[in-house]
């Protein structure tokens, strides 16, 4: 572990910043990219690893750090995997997970009308890269498996906590405390594979 060199977390998104930070060893110094004003690379990769890279790349070019990034999303199996790597898409301009929500529901609907009645699988991914300029160092690749609620619940977490309910749990990551949450999830699964890199 490296002590003295900094780790800039590329994510404009604070759900993620919060949890990159909460797993992250305390001996490593953090910066964000809040602290350099910087907004967000064109995500225009056609996978999760591609996004990734293409962030850690980006910020740590911009600032000379090395940089952590995250490319997350969650698969509906019944979706053809989608939204995958458009979940933040899904939530249009404004970022507004009401939206995305609204849109899997009619994009389940329109599959199935049934579809609240049965096991909607689904997963959430997270693809962490680490990269020092244009030199990729680590892509590691985590999941969670799970269910589609019916309704939406629960008010903690972002994004699609509300509707996501992980395998062998009877509540939505929404209901979830978030440090119940940060120790299952995609991200945390993603995490133990990295932490040798840091
Ligand atoms: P991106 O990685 O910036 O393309 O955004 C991924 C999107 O996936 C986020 O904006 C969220 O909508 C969703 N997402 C990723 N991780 C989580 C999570 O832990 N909970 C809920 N939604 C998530």
């Amino acid at each position: 572990m490296k002590k003295n060199s900094i780790l800039l977390i590329g994510t404009n998104n604070k759900g993620k910043l919060k949890e990159i930070r909460e797993l992250l060893p305390k001996i490593i110094k953090t910066k964000s990219t809040y602290n350099f004003n910087l907004k967000s690379p064109k995500e225009n990769g056609s996978s999760f690893e591609e996004n990734s890279i293409i962030k850690s790349k980006f910020f740590s070019n911009k600032t000379k750090l090395r940089c952590l990034a995250d490319d997350s999303g969650l698969e509906i199996d019944l979706l053809d995997k989608k939204p995958g790597i458009y979940s933040a898409r899904w939530s249009g301009k404004k970022n507004d997970f009401n939206k995305a929500i609204r849109k899997v529901y009619k994009e389940l609907d329109k599959k199935d009308k049934n579809w609240k009645k049965k096991k909607i699988k689904a997963r959430f991914i997270c693809v962490l890269s680490i990269s020092l300029l244009n030199k990729k160092i680590a892509l590691v690749k985590g999941k969670v498996e799970g269910l589609i609620s019916p309704k939406p619940k629960g008010k903690n977490g972002f994004g699609y906590d509300p509707i996501f309910i992980p395998k062998k749990y009877k509540k939505t990551f929404g209901e979830m405390s978030s440090s119940k949450k940060y120790k299952i999830d995609h991200r945390y699964q993603a995490f133990k594979k990295i932490k040798k890199f840091l």
